[in-house]
């Protein structure tokens, strides 16, 4: 049975041979872009020396921040292990750029999940709502942006403080946004205000593209550790980078005003950090291929499954499985191939701040790292399971062997001779 799976995965990759090579090429050039980022910015050894107490003139500290900056294509940057999670830093990038009495702009919908609270849609205590600045968006159209409506909702409003972007596609059902589209609204936003700030959620977007959205205009933009630019070593934390007085605000927000980013010591040393940012653009080409080969894989068996090229640049395959048990068997199988509690069995449980159960697998050395090979998904129709990261593509062909394994022996799939 699983000679049968191996020789359809090897048939896949094979088929996306084309697909690979383009990963491959862009992998290369961002590989020389960080490389670039260490010389120009002298990283040497002594940047790994852990520091302690306020955490003055820490060199590590500075140094990441220049290196993240260089990389990333931005004029600054904050890089600190102080950001608990991804929504943590957005979340200070949100509130240091609001003003209260003025209208915070989605131009892309709703905000992913955890943000909503942040925006405080149901009064929730330290919110922006609580703080007076009201929440306005704009959905998304058939193909992205819908400029037109986002221009009217600039005409309207007298005060915007932000306008914000979401840039990968969380768990809706469309593709990332390009960073091409990105710049095209910026440049079409600042045109109508040029006094409005630009804030984009970057999670899940690093080094997918030869640029970010700071090359294309943006403010600020902010995105977690455990996920891309963390290359699967960082251990927590998040960074945001763009135009120095934003960074500053941030830093601000973060620490205290008058502190900003001159304090915050850490004694547990950077290096995973930076040995985190040079490993990246190697571990988001293999989590890249990894989610091509996955949906590819279900989408020859009749499913419905992103993504369904290279161009949009996901880490995450969606598989629209149909049904509770497809789902379970899914991220058990998952779960089975994991290096960490692979003893595990996921079952469905009620998770805060979500409506439906959810059912989880991740068997991760940092946890929660969703660059990491994971799968989720909340238990309602049309159940779809949405599967994410891979230090190795290798790793991630061999848990889609367990879960194709799983699939013939509960009669949900037929492979292909
Ligand atoms: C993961 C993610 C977040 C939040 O990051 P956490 O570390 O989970 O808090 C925000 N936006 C997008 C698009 C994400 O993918």
């Amino acid at each position: 049975m699983s000679q049968q799976s191996r020789a359809f995965i090897e048939k896949i990759e094979a088929s996306l041979e084309g697909e690979f090579a383009q990963i491959r090429k862009l992998r290369r050039q961002k590989q020389a872009d960080v490389l670039e980022a260490f010389r120009e910015e002298g990283v040497a050894a002594h940047y790994f020396n852990p520091s302690l107490g306020y955490g003055y003139d820490d060199v590590g500290r500075d140094g990441l921040d220049r290196v993240f900056a260089r990389a990333l294509g931005a004029e600054d940057a904050l890089v600190r292990p102080q950001f608990a999670s991804g929504t943590h830093v957005i979340a200070c990038c949100m509130a240091a750029l609001s003003r209260p009495g003025a209208t915070f702009l989605s131009i892309t919908g709703q905000p992913y999940d955890t943000l909503l609270q942040v925006l405080g849609l149901h009064g929730e205590e330290g919110s922006l709502a609580r703080w007076g600045v009201a929440y306005k968006e704009v959905a998304l159209g058939e193909n992205g942006i819908d400029l037109d409506a986002a221009g009217r909702a600039l005409q309207e409003e007298k005060d915007i403080c932000v306008v914000y972007l979401q840039r990968s596609r969380g768990y809706a059902w469309r593709r990332s946004l390009s960073v091409e589209d990105i710049g095209a609204a910026i440049r079409y936003v600042k045109k109508v205000r040029p006094d409005v700030r630009v804030l984009v959620d970057n999670c899940y977007g690093e080094f997918v593209q030869r640029l970010e959205p700071c090359a294309v205009g943006a403010d600020l933009m902010a995105g977690s550790l455990i996920k891309n630019p963390g290359g699967g070593l960082a251990p927590t934390g998040g960074y945001c980078a763009g135009k120095k007085a934003c960074v500053e605000a941030v830093a601000n927000r973060l620490f205290a005003p008058g502190i900003g980013r001159e304090e915050g010591s850490y004694a547990a040393s950077y290096r995973p950090y930076y040995q985190g940012l040079f490993m990246a653009p190697h571990v988001v080409a293999e989590a890249r291929m990894g989610a091509l080969l996955v949906s590819t894989a279900f989408r020859k068996l009749g499913y419905k499954a992103l993504p369904d090229g290279a161009d949009g640049g996901d880490l995450i395959a969606s598989v629209e499985l149909g049904s509770a048990e497809a789902l379970k068997r899914f991220c058990r199988a998952v779960q089975h191939a994991a290096p960490v509690d692979a003893m595990a069995v996921p079952e469905p449980w009620d998770m805060p701040g979500y409506a439906d159960p959810v059912i989880m697998a991740a068997g991760a050395f940092v946890q929660g790292a969703s660059i990491e090979l994971s799968a989720d998904a909340p238990m309602r129709e049309p159940y779809i399971v949405y599967m994410q990261g891979g230090l190795t593509l290798d790793h991630v062909a061999i848990a889609l062997e367990e879960v194709l394994d799983a699939f013939v022996a509960g009669g949900l799939a037929c492979l292909p001779e």
